[in-house]
């Protein structure tokens, strides 16, 4: 896969339509400087372990960073060597099959429904500003769970109730 401003297009028609192929403008440091995202297996030599960190230090200042991981996860045969994301090829094997036994073998439509739904409920808020006690929940929710993780199944109906009685049971001080 090329790492050049204008992405190789028959690579691009054979990549997996559901998760989009991270793009930037000005040109991410893997455009710029390809060389130093080059690995091959084997390779384990100090020098290639010195590039391996300069270009793990450049992904971890790169914007595209969550999305371009996502997209060469979901993209093996596109990806058979390199670094994108900070990753190896091995370390992006082992990720894969974390997320096979996580979710299962159509993962990848997983992570991309969830997306979407992320997508859809922001443009919603957009348009449907949240009310003083919704915002007051968010802000809770963070406070008691944490910032969201990057991969989170749907909440089954029963687990959204339950997890709004305890918020509100946080707001108001009673009981669940
Ligand atoms: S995260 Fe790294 S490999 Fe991915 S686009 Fe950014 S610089 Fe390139």
């Amino acid at each position: 896969m090329s790492r050049t401003g204008s992405p190789n297009t028959s690579a691009l028609q054979e990549a997996d339509p559901r998760v989009p192929f991270p793009r930037s403008q000005p040109p991410t440091s893997c455009q710029d400087k390809p060389d130093l995202f080059a690995h091959e297996h084997g390779d384990n030599g100090p020098e290639a372990h010195k590039r391996i960190e300069q270009a793990r230090t450049l992904c971890a200042a790169c914007p595209l960073a969550k999305h371009c991981l996502k997209w060469a996860l979901a993209n093996p045969s596109l990806v058979p060597t390199g670094i994108w994301a900070g990753t190896t090829a091995r370390q992006r094997t082992v990720l894969r099959r974390r997320l096979v036994d996580r979710l299962g073998k159509n993962w990848v439509a997983v992570v991309a429904e969830t997306d979407r739904n992320r997508r859809e409920r922001a443009t919603a808020a957009r348009h449907t500003p949240l009310t003083v006690r919704d915002a007051r929940l968010v802000r809770l929710d963070r406070e008691l769970n944490g910032p969201m993780p990057r991969i989170r199944l749907p909440l089954t109906h029963e687990q959204q109730e339950h997890n709004r009685a305890r918020l509100t049971a946080g707001l108001t001080g009673k009981t669940v």
